[in-house]
C-alpha cells in the first residue's frame, strides 16, 4: 500500500514499481476508478508528468475479469472503490498476484477514507508518503485541505484541495472531533500499584 494525502507521489510511486516490474519482464496491470474523472481515460498520471497505460473499472469485481493474465496489478486512487474490493483483492493475493495499491488514507474531514483502512490490514508493506504543507512550507503534510464549500465525501477535483501538515490542517467545524473528558474535580486518577523488584532474588 502507498498511501498519503494529495499530492505526496503516491501515483508516480505506484508508476514506479510498475514500470520495474515491467523491466523484469513481468506481465502487468494498472486499474484506476471510473469515480477519477481527472485523468485522460486509459491512463494513471501522477502530478510530475509520469503516465501509464490503466484499465478503468466501475466495479471492482471488473479487476478479476480484466488481471488473468497480470502477476503484478497495479491499483491507483483505490480509496473510491467500495468496500467490495477488499474482496477482490483478498481473491487477487490467493492467485498469488503481487498487488501495489495507492490512495488516500484520510479524507477531507481527516477520517479514514472507504476501504482503505481495512486495505492496509492486509497489506505486507505499507508507505505512507508525506508531502509539502502549502500553507507553512512544513515537509510533514499528512492531511488534504478541502477549500471549498461541500459536505459530499467524494468531491472530484485538484484545485478544490491543498495538502497541509497536521497543524495547519483545519477540517470543517462540524466533523472536529468532539470528545468529552471529564473534568478535573470529577477525574479519579487510575490507581498504579508500584511492584518494588526484590533485592536478591531468590535462587
Ligand atoms: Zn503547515
Amino acid at each position: 500500500m502507498i498511501i498519503g494525502c494529495m499530492s505526496a507521489g503516491k501515483s508516480s510511486e505506484l508508476i514506479r514499481r510498475i514500470e520495474r516490474a515491467r523491466l523484469a519482464y513481468l506481465p502487468t496491470i494498472i486499474f484506476r476508478p471510473a469515480t477519477d474523472t481527472r485523468s485522460k481515460a486509459d491512463l494513471v498520471e501522477s502530478r510530475n508528468g509520469l503516465q501509464s497505460q490503466a484499465v478503468v473499472v466501475s466495479n471492482p469485481r471488473d479487476m478479476l475479469k480484466y488481471s488473468s493474465q497480470a502477476v503484478v496489478i497495479g491499483i491507483d486512487e483505490v480509496q473510491f472503490f467500495d468496500i467490495e474490493v477488499f474482496d477482490v483483492v483478498q481473491t487477487l493475493l490467493r492467485q498469488r498476484k503481487k498487488i501495489i495499491a495507492s490512495g488516500l488514507d484520510l479524507d477531507y474531514k481527516g477520517k479514514p477514507f472507504g476501504p482503505v483502512p481495512n486495505l492496509l490490514a492486509l497489506a505486507d508493506r505499507v508507505d505512507k508518503l508525506m508531502a509539502v504543507c502549502r500553507k507553512c512550507g512544513s515537509d510533514f503534510a499528512c492531511r488534504t485541505q478541502r477549500t471549498v464549500q461541500s459536505s459530499e465525501q467524494i468531491l472530484v477535483g485538484d484545485s478544490e484541495y491543498e495538502a497541509r501538515c497536521i497543524d495547519c490542517f483545519d477540517p470543517p467545524s462540524d466533523f472536529q472531533l468532539k470528545i468529552n473528558l471529564a473534568n478535573e474535580e470529577n477525574f479519579d486518577p487510575p490507581v498504579v500499584r508500584i511492584v518494588q523488584p526484590l533485592a536478591n532474588p531468590a535462587v
